[in-house]
């Protein structure tokens, strides 16, 4: 089989390529591990940033999202007897959207198969080979057993951080800069309406708590636990008891309303960046060569503007044979990449108790100055409503 771009990965990052390289003239083939039921079913990132809604508006797949979504001026930064709203738009004219990446994933999927996009789902075996060469190709075991080998001008990595694009760099070449931290989030997907209007983000000495929403009928929220932390060791009334005590029930008036828990996962949190993001005829995108800790929102939006990236390099490559766009791919898109690596970093080192009282200072100074000072909240508000495609 042959097409111009094998992508790997049908996650945000790889259906939204094909999306836009179809856009642009360029076929695509897509392949992914999984059944296309888990896929439209795997509960992830809930928040968009201005410039993910300003794209998906662009290409004509905002109108869910601006029917059923929710848009926040905001969020709320709280610790103990404090809550300040930190208002994006006021500050810098931007706001963020609440529309889960389940629904963002079914959008794409629509729309690709309205388009005719060929997709592979349930394939094994995902392998690349040629990569240095102007002719790539993947092999992939499809799902009624048949071996295939795809031939291809281009492979786009676009399979996360479990799948195969980024191990296919030569060690000579990659570099992975990585940091983990001594803490996850112990995840909840709840059948009750939030108890908020935006996004809480509270420090607490127990740990973080986190209160988040998909829709006005299901809420998000997230506990800071220890890593290693068993699922089954959480029951439904401890994890309400420890947001009701992180997030402030009962201050100033303010209440939580439980309601029938109906997911329940632990997240390990780490930073990971891996560079190169092009080499030969590979080119990564989306958590194929980063990862950010969840407390910036950032992972699906950058997987986002990588692809907004790559889709016009590939087009000028393939269709113009011009390889500049190609050729600055990884540099242009790293920049964005580095500077929401550090945003994540900065949101979760402040906001997740340390067991170091020094450093429980220093992060109530910080959260004071953030949420008084002018300076302090635009540079949050900046980051958080997200910065330009191609910053
Ligand atoms: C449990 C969890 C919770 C998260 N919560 C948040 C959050 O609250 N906020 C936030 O901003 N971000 C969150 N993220 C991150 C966000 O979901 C990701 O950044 C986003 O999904 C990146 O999209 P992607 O397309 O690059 O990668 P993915 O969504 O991981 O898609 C990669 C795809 O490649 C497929 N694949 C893997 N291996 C192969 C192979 N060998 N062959 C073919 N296909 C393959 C996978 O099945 C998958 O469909 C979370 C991530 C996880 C894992």
């Amino acid at each position: 089989m042959r097409t111009e771009v094998a992508i790997i990965g049908a996650g945000p990052a790889g259906l939204l390529l094909s999306h836009l390289l179809a856009e642009q003239g360029v076929e695509s083939v897509l392949i992914e591990t999984r059944s296309q039921e888990y896929v439209l079913s795997r509960i992830r990132a809930g928040i968009l940033e201005h410039s993910t809604v300003q794209l998906l508006d662009d290409i004509g797949l905002g109108t869910r999202l601006h029917a059923e979504g929710q848009q926040h001026r905001g969020i709320y930064l709280q610790w103990p007897e404090e809550r300040h709203n930190i208002d994006f738009t006021d500050l810098v004219g931007r706001s963020v959207w609440v529309y889960g990446q389940t629904e963002v994933t079914k959008d794409l999927v629509a729309a690709r198969e309205a388009a005719g996009q060929q997709i592979y789902y349930e394939v094994t075996d995902t392998a690349l080979h040629d990569i240095e060469s102007d002719s790539p190709f993947v092999t992939f075991t499809d799902s009624s057993g048949t071996q295939v080998r795809l031939d291809a001008s281009v492979v786009a990595g676009c399979d996360g951080s479990f799948g195969p694009s980024r191990a296919a760099m030569p060690d000579s070449v990659r570099q992975v800069w990585e940091r983990t931290y001594p803490y996850s989030w112990l995840g909840v997907l709840a059948d009750v309406a939030p108890s908020t209007d935006e996004l809480i983000y509270a420090w607490h000495p127990d740990g973080f708590a986190m209160h988040s929403m998909r829709s006005s009928t299901v809420s998000r929220l997230y506990l800071q636990v220890p890593n290693g932390t068993d699922v089954s060791t959480w029951s439904d009334d401890r994890i309400w008891d420890a947001l009701s005590t992180r997030l402030g029930h009962g201050q100033d008036g303010w209440e939580l309303t439980p309601g029938p828990i109906t997911e329940k996962s632990v997240l390990p949190m780490r930073s990971y960046v891996q560079t190169p993001m092009r080499h030969g005829r590979l080119f990564l995108a989306g958590d194929a060569a980063h990862i950010v800790p969840p407390t910036g929102a950032k992972g699906l939006n950058l997987a986002v503007a990588d692809v907004a990236l790559l889709a016009p390099a590939l087009a000028a490559l393939l269709r113009k044979n011009d390889d500049t766009l190609a050729n600055s791919y990884s540099d242009d898109a790293l920049r964005r990449v580095w500077r929401c690596t550090h945003f994540s970093w900065w949101m979760t080192t402040m906001l997740h108790t340390a067991e170091d009282p020094f450093d429980a200072q220093l992060q109530l100074s910080q959260l004071r100055w953030v949420a008084s000072s002018e300076a302090g909240a635009t540079g949050l508000a900046e980051n958080y409503a997200g910065l330009p495609i191609g910053f």
